[in-house]
């Protein structure tokens, strides 16, 4: 890695302070996600495909042979442990592989294996004998630019001949340099300067552009604005690879005005359910009555894990004082902490550490943690005019197919307004919230 020039680390750095009310930065989440994450994201759906020129071959692969790579990159791919392409892949790889070059817009959720598509891509593009920059990637923050770097330096780790830079904050280069990397990896701002203000690189030459995490990218407009200004300087005859976790008409009005006649592939998610999910609610009548009734719940029924939810820092905060002082283990997870502090809380949790967590809204989706058994809304989710937030509670409760297993869900309500709340989730989903007697729990089993 060092020898690529991309040893760098992540600095640790303190997410924007919010009061007391965490709300999911699609950013951090998207990080968070990525490096909490063991392997691949499977799905049992088909692949979606759109393209303009129906006349433009269309194959998918089995195997990364098939691809006819340079041999030290398949070498590469072997070595970090993948054996066959992802759904993704399978139709992705061929068409960022084709030549002449296509265009292509991707979208799947986190997880399926976009990242190590295209930067197989990028890296099987690059043509080491001239020494200028060939293959640009954009990523929206300076984090998620150096998970992607990561990725690259370990898979052209058998091709020390491919040169790569990040373009971020923090780099600086002297003025008048000439840059020889091939492949720059950044975000939008420290490209515009390297390449638009000071020409250390020539924009003309680029071959292939990739557009990383697009609909993070454009939750700011001022990276929009100095991505299509970074497009404008592009050849022609560039190649143009796009990528979202999701696809909805802001996503793709920003992706037509990047890439002219894309193939377009989507992985729909699996749906999230309540199927198997036990739903309560249990009547209380302030905070501390709340606290009384997870210490019934825990008296009562065996729990693998737990998930609590809180609406504030403050409560969760205070929850886990308490919870700790009467003998249970507990990981709070909330907004005043780093991006490594953050990592350090979900390994541990997802080691089994500690056995309950207790969260705010920085989690925008429960996480994947199979040995879950138990989620708990210490308070409703409300949107931001104090109705029920029903996606929101999905995303607590609901599992995916993969992760089917049955689950208990309890809504601890303590006011007239929670129970509006509860009512109308239930309302929503069409699955009954039934009354938690907590003196009398056994009947949760
Ligand atoms: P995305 O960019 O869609 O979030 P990634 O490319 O980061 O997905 O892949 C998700 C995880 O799966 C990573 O840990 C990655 O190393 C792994 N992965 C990607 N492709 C494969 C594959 N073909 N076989 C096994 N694991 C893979």
């Amino acid at each position: 890695v060092a020898g690529l020039g991309l040893g760098k680390k992540p600095e640790s750095q303190k997410p924007e302070a919010d009061d007391t009310h965490d709300t999911a930065n699609p950013a951090e989440a998207s990080l968070l996600m990525k490096i909490i994450r063991q392997g691949l994201v499977e799905s049992k759906l088909d692949i979606e495909i759109q393209r303009k020129d129906p006349n433009s071959p269309l194959y998918s692969v089995k195997t990364f042979e098939a691809l006819h790579l340079k041999p030290n990159l398949l070498k590469g791919v072997y070595d970090m442990g993948f054996n066959a392409p992802s759904k993704i892949q399978e139709t992705a790889l061929p068409t960022l592989l084709a030549d002449p070059p296509q265009n292509m817009i991707a979208q799947s959720q986190s997880g399926t294996g976009k990242t190590a598509a295209f930067v197989l891509a990028m890296l099987s593009r690059v043509d080491p004998t001239k020494n200028y920059p060939q293959v640009l990637c954009l990523s929206p923050t300076y984090e998620l630019a150096i998970q992607t770097g990561e990725v690259a330096a370990r898979m052209a780790k058998f091709c020390p001949e491919i040169k790569m830079k990040y373009a971020i904050r923090g780099e600086e280069l002297p003025k008048g340099t000439k840059i020889n990397s091939h492949i720059l990896i950044g975000t939008p701002g420290k490209m515009l300067d390297w390449g638009v203000k000071f020409g250390m690189f020539d924009l003309n030459k680029i071959k292939v552009f990739v557009l990383d995490e697009a609909d993070v990218m454009i939750d700011r407009q001022g990276h929009q604005d100095q991505c299509i200004r970074i497009h404008k300087c592009l050849p022609q005859t560039c190649q143009m690879m796009f990528f979202s976790a999701t696809y909805d008409s802001a996503v793709m009005g920003f992706a037509e005005a990047i890439v002219p006649n894309p193939i377009i592939i989507r992985l729909l998610r699996e749906e999230e359910s309540l199927d198997n999910i036990k739903q309560y609610y249990v009547k209380c009548k302030n905070a501390e009555d709340k606290y009384r009734a997870i210490c019934n719940i825990y008296g009562v029924i065996t729990v693998g894990q737990a998930i609590i939810f809180c609406h504030t820092r403050k409560t969760a905060s205070w929850l886990s004082e308490k919870m700790s002082r009467d003998g249970h283990s507990v990981a709070v997870l909330s907004g005043e902490l780093t991006v490594d502090q953050r990592i350090a809380v979900l390994d541990r949790f997802r080691g089994g550490v500690e056995k309950v967590l207790i969260t705010t809204n920085v989690l925008s989706r429960g996480i994947d943690v199979e040995q879950v058994t138990l989620v708990v809304n210490f308070d409703m989710p409300m949107d931001i005019n104090k109705k029920a937030d029903c996606e929101t509670y999905l995303h607590r409760i609901g599992r995916t197919g993969r992760f089917g297993k049955a689950g208990i869900a309890i809504n601890l309500v303590d006011s007239p307004q929670a129970m509006e709340i509860c009512l109308d989730i239930e309302a929503h989903f069409g699955k009954k919230i039934n009354l938690l007697d907590i003196e009398d729990a056994e009947e949760i089993e």
